[in-house]
């Protein structure tokens, strides 16, 4: 979206290059205003700038604004927030329903009023791609794909068609369905476009004004597209809703750490092996929070494939970016990926009218800090076997194993007792492997660093076939190797390397043991296209990596279940399996929950593992097996040369090819196309359906907003001490039996074994408000030793009442269905006590210490808090995103003052709470008074901050949060 002016005389034409000129508000004419010295900045924050200068209103962004980031210093105290308004959204399926649910709970409030629905639309384009959901329950067949696309389908049906409710209902709103890529390889060939345009709609002429492609995305490595020189990067979903709704994303100015690339790749090495060596100097370097630029000559002659799998490890190395600046390889890469000529030659002729063409040389540009890399340096690596910045080159893997097996699990090592590692079991079966499947899943569990993970379903011996197993399984072996994750398969040159090496092997007589569950997971089909072309996909299914789906499947742990005889080999004899996967992160339980030790690697090298069977094993000089002449063979005797890969690349950047696969998704996509959509505007709720529920966020909606008023009366449903995570708040992970999520889906007709998780279950807000604070370690001091969701009630009880203001035939009544009690200051679970005070007209607060709302930045932490009726929220400090989160969704954000904590104030919740000062004149940061009225009437008047930080923040608080706000503005104009 683009406002109208004319700002320093900022909006200029350039040649568009079809003999056409465009308009674009023009960073050199920005500089030639004396504003700043724009062309040393470095060039992630130039793109912000442009953003700020063409979303320059006054209201959300300010000429402050821009004059600040214009003159950013390379090194100075970080306070001003930039107000960045993205071009796009890019979402994935775990995340992008309960956005969706809020679009949809917006239309239905818009149609209760008696106005048109379709107001409702996202402000810029979304796109979401279904990639999260396929798991590898089928592998090493040829119908394996087709199994595991059938399952998926299976699980999801319900989530699919609201989605497919989603796509006819909003214009801007399109999903990429099941069975066709990894939502960040999707954006990198397909959704990316480099430079957008718009009408403004206030323009008195018809010309568009030409811009940045920026995005955010509700997945952690949205930042591969970094490496396409477009700025973006993962954010959770109050964020990516407001950056939906037009709302700019806030973020502090960062430091931007360039990191000075020399030198070229040496024979043998790959572009993961340069990501891994990245990922492990940056980590060093502490980067978090801050933006990387890649700069220099080495950074100038790598393939953009290369920069993208750098790019993408982004979030292992802790840093918001890992930006690789604009250049003619960017404008070659867009040409190769089937983007029209006309386009490519607008984006070339766009950033060089904004002068950020061509990748930066040394001192051209002032960085924060300048690390140097030669790439000649690098050399072959894997990763593990816990994290992703643990770098062992290749060699010395054998011995980092073994030593790790026997070190204390304190240093990162397995705890197992040295003389137990040549523990060899022999498994032998004519088997039946188990995939999961059968009923309606979803599979989600935890979050970690904003990424969501799947947990494996239930194993359904309908599904079962026969394969034959036979092998030994020991400490060290390979049993998982998974050619995987977006991190890699966007990459042609490690994908044709895995080609050429299983082409080799099988040429040679090398086999895989059927103990190693391989698999082929690409993100696009653009890859199986060239593995088909060039005939090397044949020779992969004869090692077992048949194609398995497009989705991130291991990746993310839908690695699906291990045969049964396996799985009871590893558990009874407590063996430290090991998985080797092309994937990004290997934190312990991810990949699999009963395989220790995960090794991230390059393609080719996830094939050589294979082949070994085992991690233990010294590559240089250890042979991968005899080949069918009877002599060993070598990784080096089947290592494809960098000319062979080099020979192939043409192969796999066909223009006409990525038209043909990326057109008309539908058409391709019988499965998608069986699946019957409900239609019109308004979704019609199901009632009945425990995934899907309309949120009672707008159901008291009124035209005019309510006035900002002191908070009167409340009691404290929680006293919290430090570090109290989004996890606490909202978990993610499985559901109790016991808990009022549990009661309330058992109430619902669901059994325990297809509660599924938290996290699959975020449509739902009957689900997630019973499960804020629920998390069995949370501790509230107000029941002190106690853990998990549980409180101490303070006010008047009723005693049963049955509560239905959520709508429909759902029970919304206290979970446990207890008797009053005779003594009411009796621990109950944090939601009946937060139903009761509601029911008694009783506002809530929290109280909390440093750091409240740390962890993975998740929208229901925010959400569940404003559902169970808390107004305010009072800690020693708020991470930084989930104070934004609150005010979001209209909860106040207070700050305690001068090591003032709930501890020396002594509260242990009997008190009440008045926040007097709160009125219609607040001001960002003020100070509040919180008066505490003891359980014997002291009273004691304690000054807070006022954490609404900036004007916008005060409007959103007014109206209860972003998305009345916003529903508001669009009403208002119909
Ligand atoms: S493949 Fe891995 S990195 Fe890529 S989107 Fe999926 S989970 Fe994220």
């Amino acid at each position: 979206m683009n406002v109208s002016h004319n700002l320093f005389g900022t909006l200029q034409e350039f040649d568009l290059g079809n003999g056409k000129r465009g308009k674009f508000y023009s960073l050199p004419a920005l500089e030639k205003a004396g504003v700043g010295p724009i062309s040393k900045l470095p060039v992630s924050i130039r793109l912000v700038l442009e953003s700020v200068l063409r979303n320059c209103d006054g209201k959300k962004v300010h000429e402050a604004n821009i004059k600040e980031l214009a003159n950013w210093k390379a090194n100075e105290t970080r306070t001003a927030e930039i107000p960045f308004v993205v071009a796009r959204i890019v979402l994935q399926d775990f995340t992008g329903v309960p956005l969706l649910v809020d679009l949809a709970a917006m239309r239905s409030a818009v149609a209760k009023l008696g106005k048109n629905p379709k107001i409702i639309e996202p402000l810029v384009p979304v796109d979401l791609v279904v990639d999260h959901s396929v798991q590898v329950d089928f592998s090493g067949g040829a119908d394996s794909m087709a199994k595991n696309l059938d399952l998926e389908f299976m699980r999801n049906r319900e989530r699919y068609q609201f989605l497919k409710w989603g796509m006819q209902a909003f214009d801007t709103f399109k999903v990429v369905p099941p069975g066709i890529g990894i939502v960040h390889q999707v954006n990198l060939e397909f959704l990316a476009k480099g430079v957008l345009s718009s009408q403004d709609p206030k323009s008195k002429t018809p010309d568009p004004i030409y811009y940045p492609d920026t995005l955010v995305g509700t997945d952690s490595h949205t930042t591969m597209i970094n490496g396409l020189g477009i700025v973006g990067w993962g954010v959770g979903g109050i964020e990516a809703e407001a950056g939906m709704l037009g709302q700019p994303v806030y973020f502090l100015t960062p430091d931007v750490v360039g990191v000075h690339m020399t030198g070229a790749i040496r024979e043998g090495v790959t572009a993961t092996d340069v990501a891994l060596t990245v990922t492990q100097m940056l980590r060093k370097a502490k980067v978090v929070g801050k933006f990387v630029e890649f700069f220099g000559p080495g950074a100038a002659a790598l393939p953009l494939v290369d920069r993208a799998t750098i790019a993408n490890m982004a979030p292992e190395y802790g840093a918001t970016m890992g930006f690789f600046p604009i250049d003619a390889e960017c404008a070659n890469y867009l040409r190769a990926t089937g983007r029209s000529e006309e386009a490519v030659k607008t984006y070339e002729n766009y950033y060089q009218a904004q002068g950020l063409w061509g990748i930066p040389k040394k001192g051209e540009i002032q960085y924060s800090q300048e690390l140097e890399l030669d790439l000649g340096t690098v050399l072959p690596s894997v990763a593990g076997p816990k994290r992703p910045q643990d770098r062992i080159e290749l060699p010395k893997l054998k011995h980092e194993f073994t030593t790790a097996f026997s070190k204390p699990v304190t240093e990162n090592g397995f705890g197992m007792k040295a003389e137990e590692l040549s523990r060899t079991v022999h498994v032998s079966a004519g088997g039946e492997i188990h995939p999961g499947g059968g009923s309606q899943k979803e599979g989600v569990a935890r979050q970690s660093e904003r990424e969501m993970v799947t947990e494996h379903p239930t194993p359904d011996p309908v599904h079962a076939r026969a394969r034959r197993l036979e092998g030994d399984v020991r400490n060290g072996s390979v049993l998982i190797a998974a050619i995987t994750s977006c991190t890699n398969t966007s990459n042609p040159s490690v994908m044709l390397a895995a080609g050429l090496l299983a082409k080799k092997a099988v040429e040679k007589g090398l086999t895989v043991n059927s103990t190693v569950k391989a698999s082929l997971a690409p993100g696009s089909r653009v890859v199986s296209d060239y593995l088909n072309k060039t005939g090397l996909q044949p020779f992969l299914d004869k090692l077992g990596f048949n194609l398995v789906g497009y989705g991130c499947t291991t990746c993310i742990g839908n690695s699906g279940p291990l045969h049964p005889a396996i799985e009871d080999a590893v558990v009874k004899n407590n063996l430290v399996a090991a998985s080797v996967l092309s994937g990004n992160r290997n934190f312990e339980a991810r990949v699999h929950q009963n395989i220790k030790a995960n090794f991230l690697m390059s393609p080719p090298l996830v094939v050589a593992f294979a082949l070994a069977g085992r991690v233990d094993i010294d590559l240089a000089n250890d042979a991968l097996g005899t080949g069918k002449d009877g002599k060993p063979v070598h990784l080096r005797d089947i290592w494809p040369s960098l000319k062979e890969v080099r020979d192939l690349m043409q192969t796999a950047l066909q223009p006409e090819v990525f038209r043909r696969l990326y057109k008309d998704f539908a058409a391709q996509n019988p499965k998608w196309n069986e699946i019957p959509s409900s239609t019109g505007n308004v979704y019609e709720w199901d009632r009945k359906s425990t995934y899907i529920q309309e949120p009672p966020f707008f159901t008291s909606f009124a035209l005019q907003p309510g006035s900002i008023a002191p908070i009167t009366g409340a009691r404290a449903l929680a006293i919290f001490g430090d570090s109290v995570t989004t996890d606490h708040i909202s978990p993610a992970g499985s559901i109790k039996k016991t808990s009022p999520a549990g009661k309330y889906l058992i109430e619902n007709g669901v059994t325990a074994e297809d509660f599924n998780s938290y996290g699959s279950r975020r449509g739902n807000d009957r689900v997630m408000t019973r499960g804020t604070f629920a998390n069995v370690r949370i501790k509230n001091l107000m029941v002190p030793g106690v853990e998990g969701g549980v409180t101490m009630y303070h006010g008047p009880l009723k005693g049963f009442s049955m509560y239905s203001k959520e709508g429909g035939n759902v029970s919304n009544s206290p979970s446990q269905h207890f008797v009053p009690a005779k003594n009411y200051q009796e621990p109950m679970s944090i939601y009946d006590a937060a139903i009761e005070y509601r029911e008694n007209g009783i506002p809530l607060i929290v109280l909390a210490g440093q750091e409240y709302g740390t962890g993975s930045s998740r929208d229901w932490a925010a959400k569940g808090t404003n559902l169970l009726g808390v107004k305010a929220v009072v800690a020693q400090s708020f991470e930084r995103i989930h104070r934004s989160n609150l005010v979001g969704m209209g909860v106040l954000p207070l700050q305690f003052k001068d090591g003032t904590t709930a501890q020396s104030l002594k509260l242990d919740g009997s008190e009440t709470y008045d926040i007097v000062g709160l009125d219609a004149n607040i001001k960002p940061q003020q100070d509040l008074t919180l008066k505490i009225t003891r359980k014997g009437g002291k009273i004691e008047n304690v000054s807070v901050r006022c954490r609404i930080d900036t004007p916008i923040e005060i409007d959103y608080y007014q109206h209860g949060g972003i998305l009345p706000f916003v529903l508001r503005q669009l009403v208002a104009k119909v």
